[in-house]
């Protein structure tokens, strides 16, 4: 059966708001696929996790399996507020790398507590189990592999298969390194579907944004030429960078491979 890839948000860094940011959004990195009913699949826990929260208002207790590619606050930002941990009846599973020795159970319990937060992750209602990112994980009818990909601490980039599409999820990953490029590349080898990141301009990066992390949408299209996908994706849109701004990424990305767009809240992919 088919499903949908929503994106809940793109932003990267920070969330940012205001007229510039209307179209595109202002909420930081997260994306969801409703796996099967009742039973989503998260990507990353931005505060574009706000939006399903306010979808499952009111409905009885769903399953959450969340995958967190790194652990970054712009990434994790919106799970504490997340409604859901409060709740009995709802099920949370949480898959992240590991980082220093500690899995991502210790690593959220470590930012989810006093004086940063009221609650611990010991306290909250629903049942919560934390598990390492495993080969070929299966959620639902949806299969994720991963690879590692390259920025500060680290990321995971994701590949998604569903019964007829792909996607792959590359956020927060720094084209130059060859290897993790390598990795890239294959992983998202003849994939429908591409969301890499473009945080900046070819200039930015050269310039004075080398080592933070992020790709210029130049290196998201050679992945996406090498790799031989459908279609490109950009996010992770810096918060500098309003509408326009994005418009103009999008447009220049276009002119080397037409099948390009930008991310915006609210954007559905099929799966
Ligand atoms: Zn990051």
């Amino acid at each position: 059966m088919s499903r949908t890839l929503r994106v809940r948000g793109c932003r990267g860094s920070m969330t940012v708001t205001g007229d510039a940011y209307r179209r595109y959004g202002g909420d930081t990195t997260c994306f969801e696929v409703e796996v099967e009913p009742g039973h989503h699949l998260v990507i990353d826990c931005g505060t574009g996790l706000r939006s399903l929260q306010q979808e499952a208002a009111g409905g009885p207790p769903r399953r959450y399996t969340v995958i967190l590619t790194h652990y970054h606050w712009d990434h994790i930002q919106g799970l504490p507020v997340f409604l859901a941990l409060f709740e009995s009846g709802s099920q949370m599973t949480f898959y992240g790398p590991g980082f220093d020795g500690r899995g991502v159970g210790e690593i959220l319990g470590a930012a989810i507590r006093p004086p940063w937060w009221p609650v611990t992750l010991d306290e909250i209602d629903a049942d919560v189990s934390f598990r390492d990112l495993e080969d070929a994980l299966s959620v639902g009818s949806i299969v994720v592999r991963h690879a590692e990909g390259n920025h500060p601490q680290g990321v995971v980039l994701l590949r998604l298969d569903g019964s007829d599409r792909s996607i792959v999820i590359a956020t927060d990953h720094e084209a130059g390194d060859a290897q993790a490029d390598a990795r890239l590349v294959q992983l998202a080898s003849a994939a429908d579907v591409l969301i890499h990141d473009a945080q900046y301009t070819p200039e930015e990066h050269r310039t004075t944004r080398r080592g933070w992390g992020h790709s210029s949408y130049e290196s998201a299209v050679r992945v996406a030429q090498e790799a031989a996908v459908g279609r490109l994706v950009l996010t992770s849109h810096d918060p500098g960078r309003g509408d326009e701004g994005v418009d103009q990424l999008r447009s220049m990305a276009r002119a080397a491979f037409p099948q390009t767009d930008a991310a915006y809240e609210g954007m559905t992919i099929p799966l």
